[in-house]
């Protein structure tokens, strides 16, 4: 394992980092999952954050694989980094590249911010189907070649239950 990764579990509205990841999607207007969770934790901050990136930057939505940042308004981080998984089996092989954009999207972004420290769910394993294991992989193997380049940021993989922890740590061994 690498040492700037931390496995655990818990409420990832409840992180004390400086950036928590929401597995959003395109809208940005909320959703289910942990984007619903993250919405009424940090309170309507984020809505019109996001709101106000759409008017400006993303009319048509946050593409898959992008990522934005907002405020995190009530929670103790200090951003809310967007990113849109892919719902699993609508992308053919393009998935796995677009599954680790944003990871590795997410993580510029944090660093543009300054955040030594950064908190992921396990995005697209929810509502959008991705299978635990192979999602396992692909995070892993993205935000480590991403440290291995030497990059100084603390990453939380933050499961919302022992199960899904336990899944990711056999499904990322040799790896
Ligand atoms: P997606 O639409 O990208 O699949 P979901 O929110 O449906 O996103 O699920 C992504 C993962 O987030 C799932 O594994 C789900 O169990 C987990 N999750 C849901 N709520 C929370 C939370 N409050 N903290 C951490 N993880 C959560």
């Amino acid at each position: 394992m690498h040492k700037a990764i931390k496995i655990k579990t818990g409420d990832i509205t409840k992180e004390k980092v400086c950036a928590i990841v929401n597995a959003a999607n395109s809208s940005l207007m909320g959703g289910g999952g942990v984007d619903g969770a993250i919405h009424r934790a940090g309170g309507h901050a984020i809505l019109d954050a996001c709101r106000e990136i759409r008017n400006s930057r993303y009319p048509d939505g946050l593409p898959t694989g992008q990522a934005v940042a907002t405020t995190a308004g009530a929670m103790d981080a200090s951003y809310v980094i967007h990113t849109v998984g892919p719902v699993f089996g609508s992308c053919g092989s393009a998935c796995e590249t677009l599954l680790a954009s944003c990871y590795t999207t997410s993580l510029n972004v944090a660093l543009a911010l300054g955040c030594r420290d950064i908190a992921f769910p396990a995005i697209s394993t929810g509502i959008y189907g991705y299978p635990k294991e192979e999602a396992a992989r692909i995070a892993y193997q993205s935000v480590k070649e991403f440290l291995e380049e030497g990059q100084k940021i603390t990453v939380y993989f933050v499961f919302h239950n022992e199960s899904d922890k336990t899944v990711f740590e056999k499904s990322i061994q040799g790896v």
